[in-house]
């Protein structure tokens, strides 16, 4: 569904990526994993289309997003792509469903459709009752689940998420990464997550490691 050839990037000076080859399955659960400044987060910005690399190739369903032009790639994102970061990024001024609303009310649905549907999601990730909230009055293990379904909530065809437990002590983090999973299972929806915890790669089917720009593969995890 999802791959990339030989890719390269680098900031200035500063080589990120150096030939990395990637493929992703349709539905596919893939964990990258590797030592802190190896390249993980730039190799999920070209997949995802946010960055362009400097040579190689990035497609998305047969589409190569670095022949495309930005409109075009923002489009894509909008139209297929969600992401969950690290912090969760929740806008502080919006309510937890408000936020979980946002990736709809752009893609053109209309406010009290979109309202509506975020709020399914609460009950589904253990959040009742909390669609109310601003960001700031929910704990970091609820607002990443509230991230998680704001990243779910337009049903994209992969879910791009960077570190989304690293701000978790590892309990919460197991158990929001299970939600990740189990909800992209379900779905049917492709996951790339980048984490540094082995017990957090245990819920993808296969890994990959990243070391100094390239990408090594591990047999599945499973
Ligand atoms: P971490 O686990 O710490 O998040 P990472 O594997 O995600 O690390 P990247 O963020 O992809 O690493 O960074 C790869 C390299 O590119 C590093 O040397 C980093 O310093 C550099 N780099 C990343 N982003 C930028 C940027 N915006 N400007 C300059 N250099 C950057
Ligand atoms: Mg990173």
């Amino acid at each position: 569904l999802l791959s990339a050839e030989d890719v390269t990037l680098s900031f200035g000076s500063t080589p990120a990526l150096r030939g990395a080859d990637l493929e992703v399955g349709e539905g596919d659960v893939l964990a990258i994993m590797g030592p802190s400044g190896s390249g993980k987060s730039t190799l999920l910005h070209c997949l995802a289309g946010i960055l362009v690399p400097d040579s190689g190739v990035v497609s998305f369903a047969g589409r190569r997003l670095d022949a495309m032009g930005e409109n075009e790639r923002s489009a894509l994102r909008r139209d297929q792509f969600g992401f969950v970061f690290q912090f969760g990024q929740l806008v502080p001024e919006l309510t937890a469903e408000e936020n979980v609303a946002l990736p709809l009310l752009l893609g053109g649905v209309r406010r009290a459709a979109a309202v509506r549907e975020a709020r399914e999601w609460f009950p589904r990730l253990g959040l009742d009752g909390l669609g109310g909230r601003r960001s700031g009055e929910l704990s970091g293990g609820q607002a990443q689940r509230v991230a998680l379904a704001r990243g779910l909530v337009a049903k994209p065809r992969v879910l791009f998420a960077d570190e989304p437990t690293g701000s978790l002590d590892s309990l919460t983090g197991e158990q929001v990464m299970e939600l990740l999973v189990t909800s992209a299972r379900a779905e049917g929806t492709t996951v790339v997550v980048v984490t540094h915890e082995p017990r957090v790669a245990a819920y993808a089917d296969s890994e990959v490691v990243v070391r100094d720009g390239r990408v090594h593969s591990l047999a599945a995890s499973t």
